[in-house]
C-alpha cells in the first residue's frame, strides 16, 4: 500500500454552511471526509507519516502574498469586530471593472475584505480555517518529500481541498492550493516538468490558472462539463487547451468506459513529465451528492492503474469526495491501482 500523510491539523476546519444560490445549506466538506478515509487506509494496512512543518517558499511560490496573508488573518479581524454572522462570508467583489482596471483600495472594513480574495459565498472561513489549510499544505509537501526520498508515491490525506484556488482567489470550499504547492516542490527538485492529472468530478481551475501559459507544469483535468451547468461554470473548456493545458470535459452521466478514455488522455498528456502530482477527487463516483458522473470503484482503481504506468515519481493529493459512506474505500482503490 502506498504510505499516506497525515495532520490532525486538516480536521480544525468546520464550515458549517455554504452560502449557495443565496440560501445557507449545510456544509459538505465536513472534517468526518478526513477521518473517513484514514480509516479505510489504516484497515487496508497503509503505513501513516506524521505531516512535518514547511516553510511558506512552496506557498508563496503558487500563492499571492496578499491572499495568504488575508486568509492567516480573516478569521481573528472578523471576530473582533463582532459582527452578526459567526463565519466569514463576502457580501461585495472588487471586479475588476468596477475600478476601470485600477488596483482596488484595501477597505477599511473589515466585512468587505473578503470581496478582495473571494470569487463565491460558499467558501466559508471561521476559527481553525487557516490552522487547517496550511496543515494540508504541509500535508501535501511532506508527501512530495517522501516521494523525492525514497518514493516512488505518496498520498497526501489533507483537506479543506485546494484545486479551485488561483493564484490570489480562494473559492469552490478551497483555501489555499495544495496541488499548486505540491507541483512547485516537485518542480524545484526534478530535471524537467511536472505533471498535473486532476481526476476530480470538478474542473481544477486554480491550478490550471495557476501555471497557465508556464510549460513547466502540464495541467490536465478529467471533469464534468461547466456548459451542462456545473461549478466553476466559467472555465474548464476545451477552448483553453494548448501545449501545457488540456481540459478533458464529460457530459453528465458519464460512466467508466467515457471516463477512463479520458484518463488515459491526460495520462499520455502528462508522460513527458518527470514527476507527476494526481488531483484525487473521488466525488466523480456513482452516488457521489456533488456531481453527475457515474463512476464505479473499479473505474477508480483502473484509472489509479493508468496514472501508475507512467512510472513517474507521483504525489497523490486530495481534492473532492463528499460521499461519507464511500469516500474512504473509493481512495483505496484508487491507491491500489497506482501501485499494481
Ligand atoms: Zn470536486
Amino acid at each position: 500500500m502506498v504510505p499516506f500523510v497525515w495532520s490532525d491539523g486538516c480536521l480544525r476546519h468546520e464550515p458549517e454552511a455554504e452560502i449557495w444560490i443565496g440560501t445557507r445549506t449545510p456544509a459538505t466538506e465536513v472534517p468526518q471526509r478526513a477521518r473517513a478515509i484514514r480509516e479505510a487506509l489504516l484497515e487496508g494496512g497503509a503505513q501513516e507519516v506524521s505531516s512535518a512543518a514547511h516553510d511558506d517558499a512552496a506557498l508563496l511560490a503558487v500563492h499571492d502574498p496578499a491572499l495568504v496573508e488575508f486568509l492567516r488573518t480573516a478569521w481573528d479581524d472578523w471576530s473582533a469586530a463582532t459582527l452578526p454572522s459567526d463565519r466569514v462570508v463576502p457580501y461585495v467583489f472588487a471586479r475588476s471593472g468596477l475600478t476601470s482596471g485600477r488596483a482596488p483600495a484595501v477597505p477599511t472594513a473589515v466585512w468587505a475584505r473578503a470581496g478582495l480574495f473571494a470569487y463565491d459565498t460558499m467558501t466559508l472561513i471561521g476559527p481553525g480555517t487557516w490552522e487547517a489549510a496550511r496543515a494540508a499544505v504541509d500535508v501535501a509537501l511532506t508527501a512530495v518529500d517522501l516521494v523525492a526520498g525514497d518514493g516512488p508515491i505518496a498520498y497526501a490525506c489533507c483537506r479543506p481541498p485546494g484545486h479551485h484556488v488561483t493564484r490570489s482567489l480562494y473559492g469552490g470550499s478551497c483555501y489555499l492550493n495544495n496541488t499548486a504547492v505540491a507541483a512547485a516542490a516537485l518542480l524545484a527538485r526534478v530535471d524537467g516538468p511536472v505533471a498535473v492529472v486532476d481526476i476530480d468530478a470538478h474542473h481544477g481551475n486554480g491550478t490550471q490558472e495557476i501555471f497557465f501559459g508556464r510549460g513547466d507544469v502540464l495541467t490536465a483535468s478529467v471533469h464534468v462539463d461547466p456548459g451542462a451547468g456545473w461549478f466553476p461554470h466559467f472555465l474548464g473548456f476545451t477552448a483553453e487547451n494548448d501545449d501545457a493545458n488540456l481540459n478533458l470535459p464529460l457530459p453528465p452521466g458519464t460512466g467508466d468506459d467515457g471516463w477512463l478514455t479520458a484518463v488515459r488522455d491526460a495520462a499520455t498528456f502528462a508522460a513527458p513529465a518527470r514527476a507527476l502530482v494526481v488531483a484525487l477527487g473521488v466525488d466523480a463516483a456513482a452516488g457521489d451528492p456533488e456531481s453527475p458522473l457515474e463512476v464505479t470503484a473499479a473505474g477508480y482503481r483502473e484509472a489509479g492503474a493508468i496514472l501508475g504506468e507512467l512510472g513517474l515519481p507521483t504525489v497523490v493529493v486530495q481534492e473532492g469526495g463528499y460521499d461519507l459512506g464511500t469516500i474512504g474505500p473509493l481512495v483505496v482503490e484508487t491507491l491500489t491501482g497506482l501501485a499494481r
